[in-house]
């Protein structure tokens, strides 16, 4: 059952439920980029990033990655246990887009092999910076440990993605990822996997199936997520 309204995110409203440790993950219509300078909402976004992420953390699941996700409500809302957010975005590159293009002068559609992890700082007042490690263990409580297998888990999450959108015809450019502890201390991954963290990119065309349509007004953003979840719809139906 659905207690109170604990925290609102730019993305998404938390809920207390009658389980201890249960959290329940409301998705919200609303569009931010740029750190909430560029907004917009959009009818039936929040129904999409639930059920992509849905998706993709059932077949994470099913490959023995450790998540917050227990299960899909309802179009709009996921069941998850409670952690404590590390307040670090741990971002994974295939390819060069997006920042790391302007802050190293790296040309879009550049490969990285093998893939780039970053470490940014989750704070909108500082504006998420990058950071390296040292960094990471002055300003968080995060141990070494636990960052090795941080970085670890996300490149595991990094290939079996890879595969996962390979086979429904995008190709993985890049992603954030952020982790949390669980009652026991344990490092889980968390928060949400959807086209508003990834960069997804159509492999027979190109063409920018992600966010990117909504911070670059190249698209309809609906139809892009719309697109992405049948397509994984379709993945899942198949196997
Ligand atoms: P970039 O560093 O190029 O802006 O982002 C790299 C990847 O991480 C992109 O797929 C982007 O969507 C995701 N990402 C980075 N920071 C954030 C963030 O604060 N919010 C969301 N939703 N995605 C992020």
């Amino acid at each position: 059952m659905k207690g109170s309204l604990l925290y609102e995110g730019k993305a998404k409203k938390v809920y207390t439920t009658d389980q201890p440790q249960q959290l329940i993950l409301s998705y919200k219509n609303d569009a931010t980029a740029f750190n909430g300078k560029k907004k917009d909402a959009f009818e039936g976004k929040g129904r999409l990033n639930n059920l992509i992420t849905s998706k993709v953390f059932e077949y994470l699941h099913q490959h023995d990655i450790n998540s917050h996700f227990i299960q899909s409500l309802n179009d709009t809302e996921q069941l998850v246990h409670q952690t404590t957010i590390v307040p670090l975005e741990v971002v994974v590159r295939n390819v060069a887009a997006g920042s790391i293009t302007r802050r190293l002068g790296i040309e879009e559609r550049t490969p990285f092999t093998p893939p780039i992890v970053e470490l940014f700082y989750k704070n909108d007042e500082l504006n998420d910076p990058i950071l390296n490690d040292a960094h990471a263990y002055h300003l968080t409580d995060v141990t070494e440990s636990e960052l090795m297998q941080i970085k670890g888990m996300a490149l595991e999450v990094n290939e079996q993605l890879k595969a996962l959108f390979k086979d429904v015809g995008l190709q993985l450019v890049d992603f954030k990822l952020e982790f949390g502890r669980v009652e026991d201390g344990s490092i889980v991954l968390a928060d949400e996997i959807s086209p508003d963290t990834c960069r997804l990119w159509d492999i027979e065309t190109g063409d920018k199936m992600d966010k990117d349509v909504f911070r670059e007004n190249i698209g309809n953003l609906i139809e892009t997520y719309e697109n992405i979840l049948q397509r994984l719809e379709a993945y899942t139906c198949a196997k």
